[in-house]
Parts: C-alpha cells; sequence; structure tokens
C-alpha cells in the first residue's frame, strides 16, 4: 500500500504554489521530481567524499569508487543482470542508444536491416537513421494500430534473416502503450537479430527483469525514476558487449596505450571513457533503492488506479478524445478536445498551477499515424493524488470553455 502522505512529505517540490495554485505537477512522463533521500545523497557526496574514480590510491578517492561501484552493483541487482559489468553507466537513455547503434557500425552491411517501431521516440529512431546512413543498411518500421498498439503480425512477417537489429522501447512515451517485449524479444532472436530496449518509460513503474526478458540491450535515464540529470543505464549482454568496439576513446577506458596501438580495458570500463558523472552514479543508486522500498507492486496497483480515474473523468467531457488505448497501459493519457490546439489547453491549465507536457512528444511519427500536432500529456507519479486529478479535470473543462 501507498502511503500516500508519507510520501508526498519525500517530495519537497510538491509543496509549492504555481502562479497563485498549489502546484499539480503531471509532466512525470518528461521527468520525475526527487525524494529527499536524492537531493541529501547529492550533497553529501560533494561535502564528504568527492574525488576522481578508479584513479587515486588516497582514502576519498577510493571511497568515491567504492559508492559508485556500490551503486553499479545495486543497479545489477535492480535489472537482474547476470553480471554487475554488464551495467555501463551513461548519461541517460539517448546516449545509451547511440552507443549501442554507433557500435553496430562495424557489424553491418548493406542489405542488412535494422528494426524500429512506429511507437518510438525520436532518440529510438535517429541513431538507428545515423547508422544505416553509414552502413547502407536500411530502416525497417513495425507499424502500429488505431489503439497504439504495435503489429505483431506485420512484425512477423518483417522477420527476415536479413534483419541485425531489433529497437523498440518498452513502455511509449506519448501513448503509454506498454509492448509485448518478450514475444518481440522471442521472434526477433529466431532470425538471430539482436534487440535493444529503450526503457526509459517503463524503469519509473516498473523493474526490468533482462535474464527473464532476454534482451541483449536496455536502456533508461536516471532523472526518470526519480534520479538526477545526466546518468543512465545501458544495460548489455556480455557477450554483446564485448563485440560491439568503444564508443569514446579517453582515460578510463584502456588497458594500455602506444602509438601504435591501443588495447581497451575490461568491461564495464571500455564503454566508460573519462571522468564520468560521480555523483550521479552513486546517486541513481539511491534513487532506485528508494523506489524499491516504496515498492514496484504498489507502485503499479497505485498508478492503475489514478489512470482508470483520471481516464474516466476525462472521458466524461465532451469532444476530448484520448490517443493509446491499448489494454496494457501505463500511466499516461494524451489526449485532444476537437477544435482546440493542445498548446492552447497546456497553456490555460498551466495558469492553473496543473504542469503537463504538450506537442509532439519526440514522438512526430505517432502524431503523424493520426494526423495532428500534437496532444496533451498527462503522466502520473505514484506520488500523484486523485484530488490532483479532480483540479486537473476541472482545469481542462474551465480552458475548454475559454477556448470554444
Ligand atoms: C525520455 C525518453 C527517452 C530519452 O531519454 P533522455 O533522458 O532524454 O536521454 C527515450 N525514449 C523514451 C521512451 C523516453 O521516454
Amino acid at each position: 500500500m501507498i502511503d500516500i502522505q508519507k510520501i508526498r512529505a519525500d517530495f519537497p517540490i510538491l509543496n509549492q504554489q504555481v502562479n497563485g495554485k498549489p502546484l499539480v505537477y503531471f509532466d512525470n512522463g518528461a521527468t520525475a521530481q526527487k525524494p529527499l533521500v536524492v537531493i541529501d545523497a547529492i550533497e553529501k557526496y560533494y561535502k564528504e567524499i568527492n574525488a576522481n574514480i578508479h584513479r587515486g590510491v588516497h582514502t576519498l578517492s577510493q571511497l568515491a569508487t567504492d559508492a559508485y561501484e556500490v551503486s553499479r552493483n545495486a543497479i545489477q541487482k535492480h535489472v537482474n543482470a547476470k553480471h554487475n559489468h554488464e551495467i555501463i553507466f551513461t548519461a541517460g537513455t539517448t546516449f545509451g542508444i547511440n552507443l549501442v547503434a554507433n557500435g553496430f557500425a562495424a557489424l553491418l552491411k548493406e542489405g542488412d536491416e535494422v528494426m524500429v517501431s512506429h511507437l518510438e521516440h525520436h532518440s529510438n529512431i535517429v541513431p538507428w537513421q545515423l547508422l544505416c546512413e553509414r552502413t547502407g543498411a536500411k530502416l525497417v518500421v513495425i507499424p502500429m494500430n488505431d489503439k497504439g498498439e504495435l503489429n505483431l503480425e506485420e512484425f512477423e512477417k518483417l522477420l527476415s534473416d536479413n534483419v541485425k537489429v531489433v529497437a523498440v522501447n518498452h513502455i511509449s512515451n506519448a501513448l503509454g502503450t506498454v509492448n509485448p517485449i518478450k514475444e518481440i524479444i522471442k521472434k526477433a532472436h529466431k532470425v538471430g537479430a539482436a534487440v535493444l530496449i529503450d526503457g526509459a518509460q517503463a524503469a519509473p513503474h516498473l523493474k526490468p527483469d533482462v535474464q527473464d526478458l532476454d534482451c541483449d540491450f536496455y536502456a533508461f535515464s536516471g532523472h526518470k525514476v526519480c534520479g538526477p540529470t545526466g546518468i543512465g543505464v545501458l544495460y548489455g549482454k556480455e557477450e554483446w558487449l564485448r563485440k560491439l568496439p568503444p564508443y569514446q576513446g579517453g582515460g578510463e577506458m584502456i588497458a594500455e596505450v602506444t602509438f601504435e596501438k591501443t588495447t581497451y580495458a575490461d568491461l564495464p570500463h571500455k564503454f566508460e571513457a573519462g571522468t564520468p558523472n560521480i555523483a550521479g552514479g552513486i546517486v541513481l543508486g539511491t534513487a532506485i533503492d528508494y523506489l524499491n522500498e516504496v515498492g514496484f507492486d504498489n507502485i503499479a496497483v497505485y498508478e492503475q488506479e489514478l489512470l482508470d480515474y483520471a481516464t474516466e473523468k476525462l472521458l466524461q467531457i465532451e469532444g476530448l478524445r484520448i490517443y493509446g488505448t491499448s489494454e496494457h497501459k501505463a500511466s499516461v493519457i494524451s489526449f485532444n478536445i476537437e477544435g482546440i490546439h493542445p498548446y492552447d489547453i497546456g497553456t490555460i491549465v498551466d495558469k492553473l498551477g496543473v504542469a503537463v507536457r504538450t506537442g509532439h512528444h519526440c514522438a512526430q511519427p505517432i502524431m503523424q499515424y493520426f494526423n495532428i500536432p500534437g496532444t496533451i500529456r498527462a503522466s502520473f507519479a505514484f506520488y500523484n493524488t486523485k484530488e490532483e486529478i479532480d483540479i486537473f479535470v476541472e482545469a481542462v473543462k474551465k480552458a475548454k470553455t475559454m477556448l470554444s
């Protein structure tokens, strides 16, 4: 069970007024708020142990290194990776996907295919397009239907020995669709393709089990799981991480450097060139621990309640259409009101204290599918309440009256 009073006390930012109204923060899909334990851990790092890692023999350097590796181990355990060296610290989901896409440039040739879905965030489209431009491989798209679900029959038809990589999201940030990735991974593996899962939107809502999923890569961002910006995780299966060349060259990622030839450090350091976001890496572990204490089962039940409640209330508004009506959905609602631009509604509800996202949500192909400029997106977290949903729905009604 979620003790909502106790949880909200952990998030000081929620307890404020915006434009003279109590803040209702429904933009969790863009970034999550940070609990006090995370804010305190950042301060503690800089006040007490700040030093560069994996370098000095001195005490602070060892303390910082230990804390960084403790966090890596916590993340390994959280996603159930087989080895801790399969956990690469990155700057975020975008960085992780680019790391993998860039690595595949060494492995692909003309005639090969890279598959993404119609439901992807731009950061799971553009890196693969760049890869295709470099290698002559072809980008193939898994189609979606009107409910915002992937068409798995078409997916199977598109699969062939030419497909080397399949990159899909676990949960769509624009529509909330939870994709059947285990099935997708299994089918892709039958033709020998590697599978990358963009877990940016799933990681805040569930605990991924990378061994059970059997994915080859799983990427997510720290800032969407109550951690800091500028830090993220790329899980990669050991065999793939060994096959891929390094993404960046520099300090920390080498075994030996001469002008004739450089040999690379072992995993995970091969992919962690330069001084990383040390505080971010350490504190990401704190954030993941916090979420596990709240409990992902509790989060799932509570967020489903919020989703059902908000869906029902919003659908009572005439002319309102929800995009993304898959049976399996995360707590994300994308919608429009007939004849009104989403931006105008977003602006008015902000004046009433409610933060939502409007626009294409970095998923323009989805907007093209529905032939709309964008949507209003409300995305709920476990620290949101039904009372906040009531305020939001009233704000939307008011905006509708003012604009029609
Ligand atoms: C947020 C998001 C990304 C990008 O994450 P960054 O933190 O901006 O790198 C990618 N995919 C999905 C589904 C997202 O929600």
